[in-house]
């Protein structure tokens, strides 16, 4: 874990409050919650590049998403991972709320977080990062999440959404608790406090 005056400097708005509780009771409380999280104190932050600039990047970028998309179908077409997704999402928004974004300290991630905060609709919960499985990762909302936990920039939605939940090849299952999505066959992992997001059947 990072000691604040390490943290690296990230392409935030503004400072927003630390959030008092560890990543893995954040990730427990995203897959239990039944609400949205509280707005933070400030409200959301707003991205700074204008509206027409960011739907542009964003219009610009889906074929290259698409691209990607495709070429991870075929990689998984190829070898194929020993889980299946199965089910469907239940709208519950939950992991929208709770998004993790790697923050190493070099140029290329800089500039990650900056994109998704400033073109894509994420927003910073907390400026500090925390280590998650040995990497330094951000929490991060997003503003396109709608109250009935649908994505108004569905279309548009970055590579990060379309890959989730995270089913690899050579990795465990990624399903956040209660979304909807289950692993065939199930994975469960021993302890769920130790890791929320190697998920778990309902
Ligand atoms: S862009 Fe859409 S799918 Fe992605 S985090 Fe935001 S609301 Fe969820």
């Amino acid at each position: 874990m990072y000691r604040k005056s390490e943290t690296p400097k990230i392409f935030c708005m503004k400072q927003l409050p630390i959030l008092d509780e560890s990543l893995y009771d954040l990730l427990s409380k995203a897959g239990e919650a039944t609400d949205a999280p509280k707005v933070q104190k400030g409200g959301i932050p707003k991205s700074h590049v204008p509206a027409w600039m960011r739907w542009t990047l964003q219009v610009t970028l889906v074929p290259f998403i698409w691209m990607d998309v495709i070429t991870q179908k075929i990689a998984k077409k190829i070898i194929r991972p020993p889980f299946k997704k199965q089910g469907k999402c239940k709208r519950r928004g939950n992991c929208c709320h709770y998004i993790l974004i790697r923050a190493d300290k070099g140029i290329i991630s800089r500039f990650f977080v900056f994109f998704c905060t400033q073109v894509y609709g994420f927003f910073l919960r907390d400026t500090h990062p925390h280590e998650y499985e040995g990497k330094q990762m951000l929490v991060m909302g997003c503003r396109y999440l709608k109250k009935d936990g649908s994505c108004s920039h569905y279309h548009l939605r970055p590579t990060i959404c379309r890959q989730w939940p995270i089913i690899e090849s050579f990795a465990y299952p990624q399903i956040l608790k209660g979304c909807g999505y289950r692993s065939d066959p199930p994975f469960v992992e021993n302890n769920y406090k130790e890791n929320p997001l190697h998920i778990i059947q309902d």
